[in-house]
């Protein structure tokens, strides 16, 4: 497809993976993965340190050669750049925040809101802060933190301003590489709503170490474990699964 394609008039968005292996030499971190990922729900990827997660996260962006197909709306991501796969309209965060720290939070937003397009002065000095973004700072709660630097917000609120940065460069896929990790019980359960409210008209795939917070907040689970999709289903299915208790069983006792 072409770079100035986007997802935002798609139809459809979701995201479908066939027979994926990324292979680090001899080594396949994920290893002939298929994965369906639906518009409107909050789903969830967990699994033991290891897994292939963020592996399967970084093929989708861009950032690993893969065999295998990958496909969000029926395009193909095959080949793409990873610059034109985040103009597409797929958006992610990393395990570690990525925030601009010595930016405030408002020209963090600026800096996503512009994407690659060429640099021009921020939007306050322009024409005003547009609508979009003060929507964007209502569902984030950072509203009364927009002219704070980002380095002096709470590792909680860093990790809403990089959503709220993958929701200004438009994103409607939004991936999410262990957000809650860190936080507080407070802040988890703020993350939470804050999914639930981001999820209509996207697809939003959350990479998760933590149970509890899985089984608040999954609308849909997939497990994986040594590169491969191990179950799939409902909080409830993937609970009672004896081969997900062995695997998180095995992942603490090997800690
Ligand atoms: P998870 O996110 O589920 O914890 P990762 O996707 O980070 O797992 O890693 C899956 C496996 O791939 C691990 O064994 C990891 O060491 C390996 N791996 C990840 N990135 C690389 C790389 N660039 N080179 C070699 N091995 C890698
Ligand atoms: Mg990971």
């Amino acid at each position: 497809m072409s770079p100035r394609e986007s997802l935002h008039d798609a139809k459809d968005l979701d995201v479908k993976i066939e027979d994926l292996v990324v292979a680090f030499g001899a080594f396949h971190a994920v290893d002939h993965v298929d994965l369906d990922v639906a518009e409107g729900h909050v789903h969830f990827l967990i699994g033991p340190n290891g897994a292939g997660k963020t592996t399967l996260i970084d093929s989708i962006t861009g950032l690993v050669p893969y065999t295998g197909k990958i496909t969000v709306g029926g395009h193909d991501l095959a080949g793409m750049r990873v610059q034109d796969i985040a103009r597409l309209g797929i958006g992610r965060s990393f395990q570690t925040a990525t925030v601009f720290e010595r930016q405030t939070v408002l020209q963090n937003l600026d800096i996503a809101y512009r994407g690659g397009r060429s640099w021009t002065s921020l939007f306050t000095l322009r024409r005003g802060i547009p609508e979009r973004i003060h929507e964007i700072l209502q569902v984030i709660g950072l509203t009364d933190h927009m002219s704070e630097l980002a380095g002096a917000l709470s590792h909680g609120q860093k990790q809403w301003l990089e959503i709220g940065m993958v929701m200004a460069q438009d994103a409607r896929v939004v991936l999410l590489d262990e957000p809650v990790a860190g936080m507080t019980l407070e802040e988890r359960d703020q993350t939470g709503e804050l999914l639930k409210t981001i999820c209509p008209g996207r697809v939003v795939m959350i990479v998760e170490h933590d149970m509890e917070f899985m089984r608040k907040y999954a609308d849909a689970v997939t497990v994986m474990a040594r590169g491969s999709v191990l179950v799939e289903g409902s909080v409830e299915q993937i609970q009672a699964d004896k081969r997900v208790q062995d695997v998180y069983l095995g992942a603490a006792e090997a800690v």
